[in-house]
């Protein structure tokens, strides 16, 4: 490898962070000059308004080892880390967030526990310092993600994390919309390693995700790797129908034995019916949107990981 080549790529999001934006350059570029490993640092501005782009410039003009792209407007913060990967030069790819609450100082670690064979390395915020809601919703978030993946990680909404090159071009191939880093390389069969890092509260500036943000955000990723919520209409339905019929039952049951109808009895167990009926057809409905949706995500259908010859 020639000697200018970076061997390390750090992708930072950066969307209006003018205050955190030196010291976080500073510190990235100090954690990996102790690494020892030549290294680029690649900040992806996504269409600040605060004066970052013009502080990035004036970081650039000094060290060059910092790297700025700049999208057109304000695309998201997965989006803005799919534009540092297609940037990236080296052969490990740390991706970490622009307002220091995961301490650059952590980024070695990651890159060690990939050096022991892993593709990915996820931060995990063991001691997360975010208020309770946050919290509470993010480990709801984890455990409904693990179980869909199958996999035990405890932290899928770290930024903190450590890729091989060949997971970052797999990723690069994804054409569909609504991604989220960690569940896509799972979805792609790697390796991954889960290490914890600190986490510090936000100190400059504040956090881009408003209360509904976060809900949408969560809704999405839970609909993104699973079409369980559509196949739950359907089951619904059945509940429903088979509810009716025992209703059904049971109105002629009374009209045999005691010879009287229940008027309130026939319309309920008729409504519980019909209101099934229309739900399994909507789950069937379903079912074909869900197909739908799965092909056009357009995911590898596998991966190899390596041919032995
Ligand atoms: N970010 C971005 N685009 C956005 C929102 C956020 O690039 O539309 C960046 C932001 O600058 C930060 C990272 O993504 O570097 C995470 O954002 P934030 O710290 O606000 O999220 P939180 O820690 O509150 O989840
Ligand atoms: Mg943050």
């Amino acid at each position: 490898m020639p000697h200018n080549e970076p061997e390390i790529s750090v992708v930072i999001p950066v969307f209006n962070e003018a205050p955190n934006l030196h010291k976080l350059v500073s510190r990235i570029a100090a954690s990996l000059d102790e690494y020892g490993r030549p290294f680029e640092i690649i900040a992806v501005d996504d269409g600040s308004t605060d004066g970052s782009v013009e502080i990035l410039r004036e970081i650039q003009d000094s060290n060059k080892r910092l790297r700025v792209v700049l999208l057109a407007r304000n695309f998201g913060q997965t989006p803005a880390v799919f534009a540092g990967f297609s940037h990236a030069r080296g052969q490990r790819i740390v991706t970490i967030d622009a307002d220091l609450q995961n301490p650059p100082e952590d980024i070695p670690k990651l890159l060690e526990k990939i050096e022991e064979g892993f593709d990915v390395v996820n931060g995990w915020r063991a001691n997360r310092q975010d208020n309770l809601f946050r919290h509470a919703s993010s480990r709801l978030l984890n455990a409904i993600v693990s179980r869909v993946t199958r996999t035990t990680i405890q932290d899928y909404g770290c930024a903190l994390k450590a890729f091989r090159r060949e997971v970052v071009d797999r990723l690069l191939t994804l054409t569909h919309h609504s991604r989220y880093l960690l569940v896509e390389a799972v979805k792609l069969g790697v390796r991954v390693a889960e290490i914890e890092v600190a986490h510090n509260e936000r100190t400059e500036g504040k956090s881009k995700y408003s209360l509904f943000d976060l809900i949408r955000v969560n809704f999405d990723i839970i609909t993104g790797i699973t079409v369980a919520p559509l196949q739950f209409i359907g089951l619904l339905g059945w509940l429903f129908a088979f509810g009716g019929f025992a209703m059904s039952a049971r109105v002629v049951y009374f009209r045999i034995r005691y010879g009287d109808i229940s008027y309130m009895g026939t319309i309920t167990a008729l409504f519980f019916i019909l209101a099934g009926i229309q739900m399994v057809a909507t789950g069937l409905m379903c079912e074909y949107v869900g197909r739908i949706f799965i092909e056009v995500q357009n995911r590898p259908y596998y991966v190899v990981r390596e041919v032995i010859e």
